[in-house]
């Protein structure tokens, strides 16, 4: 009987006027976009928090952390092709990921199919085990008011 284990992931960035908006590996076209030391990618972030927490490898910010200057700016997609090596590393193979992304505005839904192509295609796993989805925060708060946007996500991963 192999092993399986589940993790979770939060993140959350601030949106800032006239700043590229990149979300799941897709650049969305956007008068605004999330802000941070890397590209700032909180869909890559969240399901990359979950990976590494099923493995019990600590969060993102143990491995790469924002006073690092190798990772400004950097792809996102990168940091997650990383950490499937990392749970590679200690045997495990990534069961699905579930992630959900909560922002106002602009509308994903268009963009999904592409965000599942790019993860899909960094962790080395079929896009049938990545679901993503969106919801807004009904105009109530920091999301709502689009000074911020937040993903979470939760992963299986499994070993022989
Ligand atoms: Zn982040």
């Amino acid at each position: 009987m192999g092993k399986i284990k589940v993790g979770f992931g939060f993140d959350v960035h601030q949106l800032k006027e006239n700043h590229p908006f990149v979300l799941g590996g897709v650049k969305l076209e956007h008068h605004a976009g999330a802000y941070g030391h890397s590209d700032a990618d909180v869909l890559l972030h969240a399901i990359c928090d979950a990976l590494l927490g099923a493995a019990n490898l600590r969060d993102i910010g143990f491995h790469f952390s924002n006073k690092d200057d190798r990772w400004k700016g950097i792809s996102s997609l990168v940091l997650l092709q990383h950490v499937v090596a990392l749970i590679k590393e200690k045997g495990f193979t990534i069961g699905n990921i579930d992630a959900m992304v909560c922002l106002e505005a602009p509308k994903i839904n268009p963009h999904i199919p592409a965000m599942k192509t790019y993860i899909a295609e960094a962790a080395a796993i079929s896009e049938e085990d990545i679901s993503i989805k969106a919801t807004t925060n009904e105009q109530m708060g920091f999301i709502g008011r689009e000074e911020g946007v937040v993903a979470y996500a939760v992963c299986l991963i499994e070993k022989e």
